[in-house]
């Protein structure tokens, strides 16, 4: 990815992550500080990461995938982790925001370091995706993110238009083969055993 394009998402996702600390500290924890940043455009780094680093809490964004497909508007499902996908204050979503499917992870990734956070002033532990993380991510998924995303009976029903188009198309278009040409390509697949 160009260095423009990326400077571009990095400015995005840090302007978000500040109003969102913002909040974290007026709401939950005034002194939680976010020790560290990451984001990783290569392409082989698949998912993000929040939790506790040398320096504190801190995030690590798998940006390269967020960011790779947006050349226009495009309808996508996203998805959050299967055992909580269909809820609807931390679940996926449907959306043709460019950044949502970002807004989502370092919202998910925030809470993590938030979490971790949480368990050295409260001397507590569990589980990654526990009560204690689905708490402070619901309360910044409604905050930040639920209200702006549009509406999911629509959006689902576009969405799945589309996939049923796609199919359909793809169907009529791949050509049937008649007996000659199979034939012939057997003979050749034959011929070099
Ligand atoms: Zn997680």
């Amino acid at each position: 990815m160009e260095r423009l394009r990326k400077a571009e998402w990095i400015h995005y996702a840090n302007g978000e992550l500040d109003t969102y600390i913002k909040f974290v500290n007026e709401q939950i924890f005034p002194k939680f500080v976010l020790a560290k940043r990451g984001y990783d455009f290569s392409p082989s780094r698949r998912s993000s990461r929040g939790g506790m680093y040398a320096d504190g809490p801190g995030i690590n964004m798998a940006m390269y995938h967020y960011c790779k497909n947006y050349t226009g508007e495009r309808l996508i499902r996203v998805y959050e982790y299967k055992s909580f996908d269909s809820s609807s204050t931390i679940g996926g979503f449907y959306t043709k925001d460019k950044y949502q499917k970002l807004d989502m992870v370092l919202l998910h990734e925030l809470a993590h370091a938030v979490q971790y956070y949480a368990y050295r002033i409260n001397n507590t532990r569990c589980k990654p995706h526990g009560p204690i993380w689905k708490n402070i991510y619901k309360r910044l998924r409604e905050e930040f993110l639920n209200p702006h995303l549009g509406d999911q009976v629509a959006l689902k029903t576009e969405y799945d238009d589309d996939v049923a188009s796609i199919t359909k198309r793809r169907k009529s278009d791949i050509p049937v083969a008649t007996k000659k040409e199979l034939d012939a390509l057997f003979a050749r697949a034959a011929s070099k055993t």
